[in-house]
């Protein structure tokens, strides 16, 4: 059983591996580090009161089977599977209800980039992923609603309960300790290998240190001279308390075409919500300068960057795709009462791209994360950019962190997908958007 270890507690003075960041990525390399060298001592630094600080406090909990690129594909096939034992291999229950995913075509180039999606499902062996025609979408999904011509349905997906999964990784790691409320942390590098970690409580000696900070891993690696290639953009979502008579409890998630407005069911009677918001840094910008759809550095507190019209746009965008006339489905006022409104960043890669008909190399926006050493410190290891999926993946993710520190074989060949330096794979690209 992990020991958690407040600020003024008994520091460890020596650890066989730190990991800096106590949310989804780093909460799960120890449990992972646990499984595949028992008794091993690890140490979780957490900045903040409480693990899971970061990002995954704004998420909506989901996972999905239905990933167009095959390292995520097996990345979130791995994961899932854990999910679904996790009463065994996890010693917890942690409220999974897999109740799908519908993505919902309103016309037909849009049934026709669903039917796409399905075809190349299929080729990567996710034959469960189904492409519905009008007919059987109203049949078997009503709550469609009568606009929708098409829809692709994945039935391994669903939603958990963020927290309990990583209290559950952290209590697995029967040698982890979890310090609290550390306000800095420094990597120590002597002689081109990592020595130790320094805070503000005392140092802890170790020859191996692990990156799992989210959206502040770039701040941590400047501690220890690197510069890692990661950008930060701010995503949004929403709950309400209220949810119209027409959208079931049972009812898998929603995901309506672009900009891809989503929606599932939340306690007996809410609903989350989101969407891919266009954000771009003008506001946070002097005048002139170019505006840019992220942040290298990101901007605390995150909660000045929200939009405040981000869950009337969501309703009135999921409003027009679903035909509800004012007062109606998502178009109903009521959904506007008693939102709790969040924001946090969503970390991406920054080093992908492809090579076009010139030979010119493309950047693009890869949701590929990194899991992998960095071969410039020795023991340095990052478990970063983990992008809008980052606690669907966190099983496997720990799983390929563990395997790199303890220098064993990667569990899949797709899983080098996620090492800093591959920087292309098909299809990946678009997260909610194109998968
Ligand atoms: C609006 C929104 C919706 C999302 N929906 C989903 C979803 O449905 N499904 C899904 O799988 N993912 C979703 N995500 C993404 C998911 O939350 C992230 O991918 C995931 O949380 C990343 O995990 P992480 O451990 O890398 O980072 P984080 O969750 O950000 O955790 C990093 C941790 O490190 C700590 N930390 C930071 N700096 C330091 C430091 N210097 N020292 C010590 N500790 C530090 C932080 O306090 C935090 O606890 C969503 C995210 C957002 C914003």
């Amino acid at each position: 059983m992990a020991k958690f270890v407040s600020r003024s507690g008994q520091l460890p003075t020596t650890a066989d591996v730190v990991i800096i960041g106590g949310g989804p990525a780093g909460a799960s390399a120890a449990w992972a580090l646990e499984c595949a060298s028992p008794g091993i001592r690890t140490v979780i630094i957490e900045h903040g009161s409480q693990l899971a600080s970061g990002a995954s406090n704004a998420s909506l909990e989901n996972f999905r089977t239905c990933w167009t690129s095959l390292g995520n594909a097996r990345l979130m096939g791995r994961s899932i599977d854990v999910f679904r034992h996790a009463q065994d291999l996890l010693g917890a229950d942690i409220g999974v209800k897999e109740r799908g995913y519908l993505f919902l075509g309103f016309n037909e180039e849009q049934a026709d980039g669903l039917r796409a999606d399905v075809q190349r499902l299929h080729q990567i062996g996710l034959t469960h992923v189904e492409y519905l025609d009008a007919a059987e979408l109203q049949a078997r999904f009503p709550q469609a609603g009568p606009r929708a011509v098409a829809g692709k349905y994945d039935p391994i997906a669903g939603w958990l309960d963020s927290h309990a999964l990583l209290h559950a990784f952290v209590r697995q790691a029967a040698n982890c300790q979890v310090l609290l409320d550390v306000p800095e942390t420094r990597i120590e590098v002597e002689g081109g290998r990592v020595v130790g970690v320094w805070t503000p409580s005392g140092r802890i000696s170790t020859a191996t240190a692990i990156i799992a900070a989210g959206a502040r891993s770039r701040q941590v690696g400047r501690m220890a001279g690197v510069e890692l290639p990661v950008v930060v953009r701010p995503r949004q979502s929403f709950t309400t308390p209220w949810r119209h008579a027409d959208f079931p409890e049972h009812s898998p998630m929603l995901i309506g075409a672009a900009p891809f407005a989503h929606v599932r069911p939340e306690a007996q009677t809410g609903a989350i919500f989101g969407h891919e918001y266009n954000w771009n840094d003008k506001l946070v910008k002097a005048d002139g300068e170019p505006a840019h759809d992220y942040l290298i550095d990101p901007i605390y507190p995150v909660e000045q960057l929200k939009d405040p019209r981000f869950p009337s746009v969501t309703l009135a965008i999921l409003a027009r795709q679903f035909g509800h006339a004012d007062g109606e489905g998502f178009a109903n006022p009521r959904y506007l009462r008693g939102i709790d409104h969040r924001i946090n960043y969503y970390v991406f890669r920054d080093n992908a791209y492809y090579t076009d008909d010139q030979g010119a190399r493309r950047k693009y926006v890869s949701q590929r994360a990194i899991i992998d050493a960095w071969s410039e410190v020795g023991g340095l290891y990052l478990s970063i950019a983990h992008a809008g999926h980052g606690i669907m993946s966190s099983p496997a993710a720990g799983e390929i962190m563990a395997a790199r520190v303890l220098g064993q074989p990667l569990s899949d060949p797709a899983f080098t997908d996620f090492n800093v330096d591959a920087p292309y794979a098909d299809y990946d690209r678009g997260g909610l958007s194109k998968d």
